[in-house]
């Protein structure tokens, strides 16, 4: 569903609204936001002006005037100081607050420029992980609400660095599908459910291939790691955020898995503190070892309310 293209977003066909990467002052301004309020017509910032301007992360709604498409979403993207002072976060919160602003607006089609990259100064790279990832994680929690999210990006080195990201979230659903032996049609049925099991897991699951890059974060995982950068370690090597004693653990494992199709599963660690067990389990498709995940879980039932339905 998420699509990339390079271009004018002011000269996309067939969506519903686009984004603006405006200023707080929502008068218009350089970049996309000078392109956006030329294309569309000075009725825009007759419009812009009754909105008493927008916080940065905030996102207002506009008609779209002479656009091609019917409404301009104007976010305020974070001005990049260092990356220290919240930046990160006020980005995520564009892409979010433009997304769930769009619901509520019956918007099923919306397409974004890379919002922060230009005058704002966001470094490319880091803002293409988090708008990519930040996206993929809001359609994920909001199903059947768009048809189509795609990126207009005006230069061919930006388009790149988004397309790594999306290639990254790519690479990870087919990991999914390696996982199990079903077959392809099986596998479309199925895709839903794994995801959906891994996900609910309160203890921490992360999948690796065998060069130990991290292909999968479940929520909880991402909670455990988030001293190491949570969401961040995504394509990263899961050695990074051991200790080198935790490093020849893991490898010996790895070899132990290699040596038959039998071995499978091995308890490599028990966290007193947190009364957690920590364990590898290979991954294989039919008997070919690809991958393996590692799990932190708790060894007493944990103190959860039950049956708070009732
Ligand atoms: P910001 O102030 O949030 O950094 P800019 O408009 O300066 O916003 O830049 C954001 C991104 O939008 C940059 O990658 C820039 O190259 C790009 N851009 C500029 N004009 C357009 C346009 N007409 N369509 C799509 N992207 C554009």
């Amino acid at each position: 569903m998420i699509e990339l293209v390079q271009g004018d977003i002011t000269k996309v066909e067939q969506i519903d609204a686009i984004v603006n990467a405006a200023n707080s002052s929502l008068l218009g301004g350089g970049g996309v936001d000078g392109a956006i309020h030329r294309a569309a017509g000075e009725e825009l910032l007759f419009e812009c002006r009754l909105l008493g301007g927008c916080k940065t992360g905030q996102a207002k709604i506009t008609k779209a005037y002479k656009l091609p498409c019917k409404r301009i979403i104007h976010t305020v993207g974070p001005v990049w100081n260092g990356g220290s002072h919240n930046e990160d976060q006020l980005l995520a919160d564009c892409y979010i607050n433009s997304l769930k602003l769009a619901i509520e607006n019956q918007i099923r089609t919306i397409a974004f420029p890379s919002i922060s990259t230009g005058i704002y100064s966001f470094p490319v790279a880091r803002a293409a992980k988090i708008a990519v990832h930040t996206v993929d994680q809001f359609l994920k929690e909001h199903p059947g609400c768009f048809d189509r999210v795609l990126w207009v990006l005006f230069d061919k080195n930006t388009k790149e660095s988004y397309q790594k990201e999306v290639d990254l979230i790519e690479k990870n659903l087919d990991l999914a599908d390696s996982v199990t032996e079903s077959r392809q049609t099986d596998l479309q049925v199925f895709a839903c459910f794994f995801q959906s099991v891994i996900e609910q897991d309160r203890s921490a699951v992360v999948i690796c291939n065998l060069e130990h890059e991290i292909i999968y974060m479940n929520p909880s995982a991402i909670e455990n790691y988030r001293k190491w950068g949570g969401r961040e370690l995504l394509g990263q090597s899961l050695l990074n955020c051991h200790n080198q004693q935790s490093r020849d653990k893991i490898e010996k494992v790895i070899e132990w898995f290699k040596t038959s199709k039998e071995h499978n599963m091995v308890y490599t660690f028990y966290n007193q503190k947190q009364n957690k067990d920590v364990y590898m389990v290979a991954l294989r498709d039919q008997d070919r070892l690809i991958g393996y995940y590692e799990k932190h879980e708790y060894r007493n039932a944990e103190t959860m309310k039950f049956y708070d339905l009732w």
